[in-house]
């Protein structure tokens, strides 16, 4: 047991695409989505703790608004669930510092109990490989399963069957989260998906060649998320966000997950960083809540 704390860093993730297959008998939707990682981080900061106990905490004291530290996190939940599986006595102790924007479609919980899933088992010398870590991430949530391998990956299934994909080019990123919440769930079930015709689905194979042969402008005109058909009538600034990053220069703009954030693709910084000014005090100020420059970040956790 290792009683030093550690510090590992949970990435925000967006869709280069987003399709759903078909709503499933048992409720749950059958997906197929691009998913690419940021070098948008939140920290994760834990240690073992000879008592049987998890505690969380925000580090530095501060809590973030919107971020629950109870067992209502999906941190402390992976936490119990590597308890359980790997017959942990001891404790852990789990700090969280809170970069990702919540409830935004860009898997801030998902990636930070990823990150306790991977410091649990190099904190207690588990050495387990991805399929039973990932089989755990599964029981917290769809998402978990690819936060723990990140990189570019074709999700399918529920969003636990994945495949690495090779790296997509490198890009510049604006994330634009307008100041309505969303509900994932809300989202999924106003689409109807069952109902929508084969048009309404985006072209996943072509996003996937595009990667392949590191075609950016068939990537970005490839790009599609079928869930922008329900969430454009709840959060309708979600398509004036999308305009407006189109219209400064972004070669792709798209909304990541089940939103409400809209990320805008850029081949260089400068002007990416010209568009998230005109957010922050231009012409588009007032439209969004949270406004990060990041970039594609390529990894292999494991
Ligand atoms: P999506 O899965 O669509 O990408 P999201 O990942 O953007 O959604 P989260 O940031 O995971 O959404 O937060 C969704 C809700 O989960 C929050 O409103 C919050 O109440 C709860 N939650 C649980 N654990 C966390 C966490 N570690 N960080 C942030 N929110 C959390």
């Amino acid at each position: 047991m290792n009683t030093e704390w550690i510090r590992l860093e949970a990435h925000a993730k967006i869709n280069l695409s987003l399709d759903v297959l078909r709503k499933r008998e048992d409720g749950y939707h059958e997906v197929r989505m691009i998913m690419q990682s940021l070098g948008l981080c939140d920290e994760v900061w834990m240690r073992a703790c000879p008592e049987d106990r998890i505690s969380l905490s925000p580090y530095g004291g501060e809590a973030c608004p919107g971020v629950p530290y109870d067992e209502k996190n999906l941190m402390y939940q992976a936490a119990a669930l590597m308890k359980e599986r790997f017959g942990i006595k001891e404790g852990v102790e789990l700090q969280l510092l809170k970069r990702i924007p919540s409830a935004a479609g860009l898997a801030g919980g998902s990636a930070d109990a990823a990150a306790v899933i991977l410091g649990m088992n190099e904190l207690f010398d588990i050495h387990a490989g991805f399929p039973l870590l990932s089989e755990v991430g599964l029981s917290v949530g769809a998402d978990v399963p690819y936060c723990l391998m990140g990189g570019t990956a074709l999700a399918e299934g529920i969003g636990e069957r994945l495949t690495k994909l090779p790296p997509a080019p490198m890009c510049q990123v604006l994330l634009v989260k307008p100041e309505a919440g969303i509900s994932t769930r809300e989202v999924y079930e106003s689409l109807r998906v069952n109902e929508r015709p084969a048009e309404a689905h985006p072209d996943i194979d072509g996003v996937m060649s595009a990667l392949q042969g590191k075609n950016f402008k068939k990537l970005a005109a490839r790009m599609g998320n079928i869930l922008e058909l329900a969430a454009l009538p709840m959060v309708p600034e979600i398509e004036t966000i999308r305009k407006a990053l189109l219209s400064m220069g972004a070669m792709a703009a798209l909304m990541s997950g089940s939103g409400p954030t809209v990320f805008g693709l850029y081949t260089d910084a400068d002007s990416r960083h010209q568009a998230a000014e005109a957010f922050r005090e231009g012409s588009f100020r007032g439209l969004a809540k949270d406004v990060i420059e990041t970039e594609f970040y390529r990894f292999t956790a494991l």
